[in-house]
């Protein structure tokens, strides 16, 4: 599966990330009956619980999928969405929270899976009473879920739930912006995959097709130009793209341009479903690792990149820095720390090949193994030792 998270922090356009995170959802959400059989859709995917709260007087409906506790506390941010149905929002967060699931339990965090939808407009100015209203619905379940933001969601939102609760992350002055741990990441993400595919995780001298001159972007681009990388970026801003040509010498192409760009490695760091029939065949890399979320249009995707000899680091375990970051603020950590649990996505990303070679697998279905292999190794130890 895809990890089916936008990490909090990121500024990316709602509407995008929703459009780009449309891909694998639960598969039987509507019986045969045609009515939504809710706890098949539990059960599918083994979710531990879903609370649904409605308050009266300011109009908040809200639902909280807990996916596994099993690794611990539920995390995932609120997402604050007009949803078209009831069964979509659910379906969202049940979808999201199992990715958060896998998301931890790759990153090597003692956090569990969980996510959160308020329904209705997110532009809405009447935040405080809404927002205190979401607070008290994740006081109800006593520390099992933790919130941060997410899509329609800000700082100052999370500062009205912290008046109702403890269980809330991405506070104002706090973690802060989770984009340098999460470039620094990703870059020693590509590293792993420049090891595993060409023998040396040195990457001077390689050139980086670089997609999103952003937040994650930039600081990537810092980050593997004082290696002694070549980068070619794109952006649809061109500030941004302006950005990273002065500071790093890099060499600017279109937006569509990037993908028939002939490189060692291709970075998406804008957008999900970037990788997909179009343009999976146009690439002229030998690896792809990048910090977009949901970069698979769909899964089968995956498998066309292996066709392909191409080498992927898969989303949701490269891009872990953010999550880190989070759980950095969760636990006090010190920005080193933090910066020394994303350095670790190095062995994860080559764990990650190690299994996808010993089982014949691709690496995306190799990440899924990883973190199933985790949680169950937890569950065991669980069941056994008193
Ligand atoms: P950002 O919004 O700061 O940067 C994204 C950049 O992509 C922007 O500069 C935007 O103009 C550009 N862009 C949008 N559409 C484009 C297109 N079609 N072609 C080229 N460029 C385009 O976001 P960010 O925080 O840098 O995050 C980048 C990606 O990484 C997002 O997918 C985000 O979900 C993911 N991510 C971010 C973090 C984090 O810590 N910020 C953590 C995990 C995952």
């Amino acid at each position: 599966m895809r990890a089916p998270v936008k990490s909090s922090g990121s500024s990316s356009p709602a509407a995008s990330i929703l459009a780009a995170e449309a891909g694998r959802g639960p598969d039987r959400a509507v019986g045969a009956s045609g009515r939504l059989d809710l706890f098949d859709l539990l059960a599918e995917h083994a979710h531990e619980q879903v609370s649904l709260y409605y308050d009266p007087s300011t109009g908040y409906r809200g639902i909280i999928a807990i996916h596994s506790t099993v690794l611990g506390p539920a995390l995932g941010g609120t997402r604050f969405w007009s949803y078209s149905s009831d069964e979509e929002a659910l379906i969202d967060a049940l979808r999201l929270a199992r990715g958060m699931t896998y998301k931890a339990a790759v990153a090597g965090l003692n956090l569990g899976g969980g996510k959160s939808v308020i329904i209705g407009d997110n532009r809405t100015t009447r935040r405080e009473a809404l927002f205190r209203a979401h607070g008290r619905h994740i006081e109800s379940l006593k520390g099992r879920y933790i919130t941060a933001e997410d899509v329609g969601t800000s700082t100052s939102d999370m500062e009205f739930i912290k008046a109702e609760t403890n269980h809330v992350t991405g506070l104002i002055g706090t973690s802060g912006d989770p984009s340098p741990v999460t470039a620094y990441g990703v870059y020693r993400g590509i590293k792993a995959c420049a090891a595993y595919r060409y023998g040396s995780d040195s990457l001077a001298g390689k050139a980086v097709a670089l997609q999103g001159c952003g937040s994650v972007g930039y600081h990537l681009a810092r980050l593997l130009h004082a290696e002694g990388a070549r980068i070619i970026c794109t952006d649809i801003d061109p500030q941004r793209v302006k950005r990273v040509v002065e500071d790093v010498g890099a060499q600017a192409v279109g937006t569509d341009e990037i993908y028939d760009v002939r490189a060692d490695v291709f970075t998406p760091c804008a957008l999900g479903a970037v990788l997909n029939d179009a343009t999976i065949p146009r690439l002229q890399v030998e690896i792809v690792a990048g910090a977009a979320n949901n970069q698979l249009a769909e899964d089968r995707h995956g498998d066309l990149l292996e066709a392909r000899h191409i080498t992927y680091a898969p989303d949701y375990v490269i891009n872990g820095g953010g999550l880190i970051n989070v759980n950095a603020e969760l636990h006090g950590w010190a920005p080193e720390r933090a910066r020394g649990k994303a350095g670790e996505i190095y062995d994860t990303i080559r764990r990650v090949f190690e299994i996808a070679r010993e089982e014949g697998i691709p690496s995306y279905r190799a990440a899924d193994r990883l973190a199933e292999q985790r949680i169950a190794a937890v569950t065991s130890v669980r069941r056994n030792c008193v």
